[in-house]
């Protein structure tokens, strides 16, 4: 799982002097291992304070403190990790870039060669797939299969 870069991951990122394509593993990662943030693609999409559970708010702050190395969370910088997103761990074609979700072939699209007639079935050919992410509907249209 990661975050996704945003406005307030960049904001964090800044504060810790490091770069935001690391910072969204890094970050993440303290939260899954810590068992606060659980690997569910029902989260994907939704924030940081959702996907954590109330009663580890205590332990929330103890680790961000732990990231930024400070004493003392300012504010601005709280509300950021609030209100991060989650999304997938996945990379790469087959994985939704808005949510990090697993795309599902939605249709085919199809092209006729040659069109039906009393001796032959209308002949035709695959020249593209529409691509569905079943988390928060991004579509893609390409013409590869994935
Ligand atoms: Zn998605």
């Amino acid at each position: 799982m990661k975050f996704k870069i945003d406005q307030n991951l960049k904001k964090i990122a800044k504060a810790v002097g490091r770069d935001p394509e690391i910072v969204r593993f890094e970050l993440c990662e303290r939260y899954v291992n810590a068992g606060m943030i659980v690997d569910d693609f029902m989260l994907y999409n939704e924030s940081f304070a959702t996907a954590t559970k109330d009663e580890n708010a205590f332990k929330v702050c103890d680790i961000f403190r732990d990231y930024l190395g400070v004493d003392f969370i300012p504010a601005p910088l709280f509300d950021a990790l609030c209100n991060l997103v989650v999304m997938g761990g996945g990379d790469g074609e087959c994985y939704c870039p808005e949510c990090g979700g697993r795309f599902e072939e939605k249709e085919r699209i199809y092209r006729t060669i040659s069109p039906q007639t009393y001796e032959y079935p209308e002949e035709y050919e695959i020249i593209g797939y529409i691509y569905e992410c079943p988390i928060c509907g991004e579509k893609l249209e390409t013409t590869e299969e994935l």
